[in-house]
This record gives structure tokens, C-alpha cells and sequence, in this order.
């Protein structure tokens, strides 16, 4: 099945009971069981059903029966956000001792979970680039994860996913890829050798910014030992998802992190889109990434599509021929960032991306304004760096809008 045929049908048939299309919502919180015999096998395992949405819901398990099959993994679990998937994964893994190393261009509410992971005695490298050689300088005996984005928001770095899952192989360590800004459209981690993938569903999945949600996938090709992952050791016995069981029956389950069933649901639909959405997305971003290089106004142009980008053979040789739907653009000084925000016309200052709309954000001064100078620079945030998450809307007129508003650029800043 290509791709696009799978979006709507991987995974995924009508509804037994009545034949809907779409996914029907079980909005509730709780499952009657027919005899308490029954709710008993169902605890122990032995037979299978729901019991309480916390847990496991129909309508969530349809969703993340979808994405387990685009994503080519053995099985998923939706979470209410994508840091909520980022924060099962780690604690599923990780304990106190352990070492995670970290791409540094990542999505600051990440980078900021990391930071305070180091108060339960869980210590992150940061990386300075996403070079394979850099991450394997940094690999200590206690490393048993690497983190990486597809695409670093707003770094927009590329990692080398089938470099790095190798590494990883080499010193037992787990390859988290938090795939959002690429989606299953550009690329599926799991077939170049990732061990786990997380997608925000809030972004392009959802692709209207209807709904925060989050979902964390498992290729099922980990060889876990209770030596690497003593937390796992009661779960061995069930073989490859013994880290999905070990989520399902503790972390995810006792994090409270499950998904709304509505989310699911608009969840859901956006996905049954995501391919015209995306190529239209990314077709427009590298249209006005390469129309802006030569702009009056924009000092630097970030982005994977450009053959100036440092990433853009990885990108090329990774991706299925797009380059995903971000790019920042850097306009000399912060005041400069904030007049060409406030005079365009066609897009939205929002603290988001993946929208129907255009998004435009100063990241400086919203997601990164509690670091220092230094540490934003570090993770890729400069003072005059306005990034676009690109929407829907014609492309001409897009550029047109960008035309206009880079003439508030005052030149010598
Ligand atoms: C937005 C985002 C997240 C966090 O997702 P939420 O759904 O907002 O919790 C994680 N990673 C990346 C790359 C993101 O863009």
C-alpha cells in the first residue's frame, strides 16, 4: 500500500457495529465488564477488552493503531501532548545514574524537560551539532539513550538517522527520533534503524491546530536486558513490546498521560490529509525559502531545501524529495524581527506550528525567553531570528506579504 492510500486505510476499516467511516467517539470514562469473571481475565491479561480510558480507550487505540502501521512500528500510545510522549519515553527508559545525550537545536519545552530531569539524578549531554562523530565523543558507559529531532525546531538541523541508529546498536543505547516537523511523510525513522519515534499530533497531524496531543511509537527491534533497563525486567517475558506493556502497565498508565478520545478523533481526520497537506506545505516553503534569499531586508535564510543548508545532502538522500515545512529567516536585529512580524498581513503570530496558516513566531522573546543569550544562541535562537511554520495559503501571496514587511528592516542593526 503507498503511502498515501495508507493514511486512510492502513490500520484502519469501518466501524463493526454500524459500518461509520469515521472513528466513533467513546467518550466515556469507564467499560462495563459481563461478569466479574471477566473483568478479572481482562486485568490478568488473559482475555482482551477495555476498562477504564486511562488505560485504554477505542477510539484511542484506532488512532494509534494508524499511526503504528504509517510509522511501520509494532505499536504506539497516544498521549494528551507530545511533551507528555517525550516524558513516558524517558521515564519508561531511564532512571536515576542514567545518561541521555541530546541534540541542542531541539523544541525548548523539551530542551527544558532534559534540564529538569537532571533534579531525579538523569543527566543530558547536550550535543553542539548534529554530526554522528560528535554524538559518538559524547557516549559515556551510563548512556542509554540518544534524542534527536528529524528536523531540530528551530535549529532545522538533520540528523543522520541510519548513522546514528547504527551508533547507537554499537553501545546499547535506545534512538528516541521525535519525527513532528518531518511527520511520516518525509521519512519513517523506524526502517533507517530508530528504535522509538514521537510525533506532537498537535502540529501536522492534526494540521489545524484543533487539538494538543502526542504519540510515541515503538519499532520493536530493541533487545531488551534487564542488565541495560533493570526497570524492565518484569516485561521481558513478552518479548519485543515488553517496553509498550511496561508503558501501558505503569508509566503511561500511572502518568495519567492517555489522549482524549475527542483528540484522537480530530486526530484522526487530519491524518486521512496529511499528504496534500505536507506536499503543498513543503512546496510553498521551499518556494519562499529560495524567493527570500535574495530579498532586501533578510540577512540569512535558513533552510534544509537550500543547497547553502549544512544538512541539505542528508536531508536530500533522507527525506522523500521535500524538506519539510519550516524556515527562519534572521533581519539583523530583534526590533527588526518584531517590525516585519507586526506588518504582515497573511500570517499569524503564534506560539505553534503545523497550522492550516502560516505561523510566524520571534522565538527569542516567546519559547526560549527564559535562557540566557548565550544559551539560546547555543540552541540556535538568535536575537533577530523570525521562523515561519508555512500554511496553506497561496504561495504568491505569501511572498508578496514577506515583500512588503522586510521594507520595516532597518539596515546597520
Ligand atoms: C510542539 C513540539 C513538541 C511538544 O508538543 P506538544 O504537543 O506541544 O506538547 C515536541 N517536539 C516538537 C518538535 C514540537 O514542535
Amino acid at each position: 500500500m503507498k503511502f498515501d492510500t495508507a493514511l486512510l486505510h492502513g490500520g484502519y476499516g469501518p466501524d463493526k457495529s454500524h459500518g461509520a467511516t469515521l472513528p466513533p467517539i467513546s467518550q466515556n470514562t469507564a467499560f462495563a465488564a459481563d461478569t466479574a469473571e471477566d473483568l478479572e481475565a481482562i486485568f490478568a491479561n488473559r482475555k482482551p477488552g477495555f476498562v477504564y480510558s486511562r488505560v485504554a480507550n477505542p477510539t484511542v487505540s484506532s488512532f494509534e493503531r494508524r499511526i503504528a502501521y504509517l510509522e511501520g512500528g509494532i505499536g504506539a500510545v497516544a498521549c494528551n501532548s507530545g511533551m507528555a510522549a517525550v516524558t513516558v519515553a524517558l521515564f519508561g527508559l531511564l532512571q536515576q545514574g542514567d545518561e541521555l545525550l541530546s541534540a541542542s537545536g531541539i523544541f525548548g519545552g523539551t530542551h527544558s524537560l532534559f534540564d529538569s530531569l537532571a533534579d531525579l539524578g538523569i543527566h543530558t549531554t547536550f550535543v553542539p551539532d548534529s554530526r554522528v562523530a560528535s554524538f559518538e565523543k559524547a557516549f559515556t558507559e551510563h548512556t542509554k539513550a540518544v534524542f534527536v529531532e528529524s528536523i531540530g525546531n528551530p535549529k532545522l538541523d538533520v540528523p543522520d538517522i541510519a548513522a546514528l541508529a547504527k551508533l547507537c546498536d554499537a553501545h546499547g543505547a535506545v534512538l528516541i527520533v521525535d519525527a513532528t516537523m518531518a511527520t511520516p511523510m518525509l521519512y519513517r525513522p523506524i526502517a533507517l534503524g530508530a528504535h522509538l519515534v514521537i510525533h506532537s499530533t498537535s502540529k501536522f497531524i492534526n494540521g489545524s491546530s484543533s487539538a494538543i496531543g502526542g504519540v510515541l511509537i515503538d519499532g520493536g527491534r530493541v533487545k531488551w536486558t534487564a542488565e541495560r533497563f533493570p526497570a524492565l525486567k518484569p516485561y521481558l517475558k513478552f518479548g519485543p513490546p515488553a517496553f509498550l506493556i511496561r508503558l501501558r502497565e505503569s508509566i503511561y498508565r500511572d502518568h495519567g498521560a492517555c489522549m482524549p478520545p475527542m483528540h484522537a478523533y480530530l486526530n484522526s481526520i487530519g491524518l486521512e490529509t496529511m499528504a496534500v497537506r505536507m506536499e503543498r506545505i513543503c512546496d510553498t516553503a521551499l518556494k519562499l525559502a529560495t524567493a527570500l534569499q535574495q530579498m532586501p531586508g533578510v540577512k540569512e535564510i535558513n533552510y534544509p531545501g537550500l543547497s547553502s543548508h549544512p544538512d541539505h545532502d542528508v536531508a536530500k538522500a533522507q527525506f522523500n524529495g521535500q524538506f519539510g515545512p519550516m524556515f527562519t529567516l534572521r533581519v539583523g536585529t530583534w526590533e527588526n524581527a518584531f517590525a516585519v512580524l507586526n506588518a504582515l498581513k497573511c500570517c499569524t503570530i503564534a506560539s505553534n506550528i503545523g497550522d492550516a496558516r502560516t505561523l510566524v513566531l520571534h522565538p527569542a522573546s516567546s519559547i526560549y525567553h527564559e535562557y540566557s543569550k548565550e544559551d539560546r544562541l547555543k540552541m540556535g535562537v538568535p536575537d533577530d531570528l523570525i521562523r515561519v511554520s508555512v500554511g496553506l495559503e497561496d504561495s504568491d501571496d505569501l511572498l508578496e506579504d514577506f515583500r512588503t514587511a522586510l521594507q520595516t528592516v532597518k539596515e546597520g542593526g
